[in-house]
């Protein structure tokens, strides 16, 4: 059906009103007077009874049926049963306009009168909405009336706020994001169902203090502050907090929004907020910002590897050259050199007489230096020598090696009474010229560097594990101080001055490049006046049994 207008039965005053407006809705879609009285008639009387024995009745009025055949409505409907107690009124009614139906429903009781009604083809859609507005506008027949109607519309606004609460509530419970409206102190007025599901607290008990437990302890001092402020000056709030879920108990990464409301007279008057859940967000922020390091850390790496790269090409060649020119050099100097010491000799031999005390003294003073050059040059030469062959191995029997450099040193040895205390040493694979050079630095550092007042003693021993020899070149001379173990194996690295020790401060940098070229290692440990030991690692595999 549909409705014209409706009436509610509850009092007398509504009779009447149920009356008029029969009798209107029946002139409007134009029944005669006399069908207009007797329809009237006939509802009013169902009216009384619904007022009498119902519970809050109301009658309908409209136009129902198809296109071409429409009939005038006229129902009353009431949750109870009233009708047992209206047969006199039903059968008066039905006496006057016939067609009246008593239906029963689960809601209750529905009393139906239809009437066919003339050119019902006419009576389309909008001219119906044309009779309800009428009704809409009809002017008040009494106060009564206008309170009445007055009520009605307040009822209708009230179903439409409720209704778009409940679509308000809808809405935001169906959004995946929690909801919420505080008051201006802060209080909680209104959160979607998420907030619970996620706090796991009722709203009721989400008060200020409440708060300490859901914000993580890290975030809260901020949370509180940034809350403070923003309830203070009236200001949005926006922050990303960690919230704990009721589920897991673990602390969950959420946007937190809050904005201040304000009312037509521009004041201050709530708050609404949301809270949205970017812990995933997070997450992938730090992954992205962790990944983005390592490539930064990768692509700075792979940089210093390929300028790592370019110096040790530089380095090698420039070494290269440097050996070529050391090597070179020291080879053309030695010529010059022989004869600068012939000359000299020849002066101090032949012209001895013919030099006063200050020229020989001048004379002598070169011997020296030209001899400490031939030294000197002697010493590159070995060591440049080392980098530019390949070395041929073969057995080398060390007990011979080391027998033959202490006849080298037969005088010195003498000289100092040194004594010497070598095991018995191992048949190794390796170049016998160049061991020998190993050793004799040794030995000739070890009885350099002795004590004066003390008689060197010089022990030279091995062991051996599965993979290696371990050679050990001790003496109980002056020593070092230990953190300079590894610099006096560097080229020109001397720990004492000519005037207390000749020397180059090249030869532990020979030993050093043999021991490599052997694919071992060398070591030193010391004690400053007490002794000095170097250790000697040469694997196995270059070695014959
Ligand atoms: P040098 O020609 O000066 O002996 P080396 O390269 O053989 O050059 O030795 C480097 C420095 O190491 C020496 O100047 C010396 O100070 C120290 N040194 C080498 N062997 C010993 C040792 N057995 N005892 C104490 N110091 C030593």
């Amino acid at each position: 059906m549909k409705e014209i207008v409706s009436v509610s039965l509850e009092n007398d005053m509504d009779l009447i009103l149920a009356h008029k407006r029969v009798m209107k809705v029946c002139e409007l879609t134009g029944f005669s007077l006399i069908i207009q009285t007797s329809i009237a008639t006939a509802i009013s009387e169902i009216a009384r009874c619904a007022i009498e024995h119902g519970e809050g009745a109301s009658l309908k009025l409209g136009i129902d049926g198809t296109a071409t055949r429409k009939y005038l409505v006229a129902r009353i409907e009431d949750s109870i049963d009233f009708s047992l107690k209206c047969q006199e009124a039903l059968n008066y009614a039905k006496r006057l306009v016939g067609n009246i139906e008593v239906i029963k429903t689960p809601k209750g009781i529905q009393i139906m009168m239809k009437h066919l009604l003339n050119f019902s083809g006419t009576f389309t859609p909008g001219k119906i909405d044309s009779y309800a507005d009428y009704f809409k506008n009809e002017p008040a027949i009494s106060p009564y009336d206008e309170l009445r109607r007055k009520n009605l519309l307040l009822q209708e606004f009230a179903d439409k706020i409720r209704d778009s609460e409940d679509d308000y509530r809808t809405l935001t419970d169906s959004l995946p994001l929690m909801m919420f409206t505080l008051n201006n102190r802060g209080q909680l007025t209104y959160s979607n169902k998420w907030i619970e599901q996620f706090l796991g607290i009722p709203p009721k008990e989400i008060t200020a203090a409440a708060w300490q437990n859901i914000v993580h302890p890290d975030d809260y001092a901020t949370f509180n502050r940034a809350v403070t402020a923003a309830l203070q000056k009236a200001t949005p709030l926006k922050g990303q907090y960690r919230l704990k879920e009721k589920g897991s108990g673990n602390f969950v990464w959420h946007m937190i929004t809050a904005l201040p409301l304000k009312n037509e007279k521009d004041a201050q008057v709530k708050w609404m907020g949301f809270m949205v859940d970017i812990d995933a967000h997070r997450l992938a922020e730090k992954t992205l910002k962790d990944n983005m390091d390592l490539k930064e850390v990768q692509e700075k790496l792979f940089e210093n590897q390929q300028e790592l790269q370019t110096k040790i090409v530089e380095l090698n060649r420039s070494n290269y050259e440097l050996e070529q020119f050391a090597h070179l050099a020291t080879h053309d100097l030695q010529e010059p050199l022989r004869k600068l010491f012939f000359y000299a000799d020849a002066l101090k031999t032949k012209y001895h007489d013919k030099f006063d005390a200050s020229g020989l003294n001048m004379l002598k003073n070169m011997t020296n230096a030209v001899s400490r050059m031939k030294e000197l040059i002697t010493d590159l030469l070995n060591y440049s020598q080392l980098h530019q062959q390949k070395l041929d191995f073969n057995p080398v029997d060390l007990n011979v090696t080391v027998q033959d450099i202490l006849k080298d040193f037969e005088i010195t040895i003498q000289e100092k009474r040194a004594l010497f205390d070598i095991g018995p040493l191992p048949l190794v694979n390796g170049h016998a010229l160049r061991l020998r050079q190993l050793f004799s630095n040794l030995i000739s550092n070890a009885l350099k560097y002795s004590k004066k007042e003390v008689v060197p003693h010089i022990q030279i021993s091995v062991s051996q594990t599965d993979e290696k020899f371990v050679f050990l070149v001790k003496d109980n001379g002056i020593g070092f101080e230990p953190q300079y173990k590894d610099r006096i194996f560097g080229l020109f690295e001397r720990l004492h001055t000519r005037d207390q020790f000749p020397g180059t401060g090249i030869g532990l940098s020979i030993c050093k490049r043999i021991v490599e070229l052997h694919h071992g290692h060398i070591s030193a440990t010391a004690v400053p006046g007490e002794y000095s030991a170097f250790e000697i690692e040469l694997p196995m595999a270059a070695v014959v049994n």
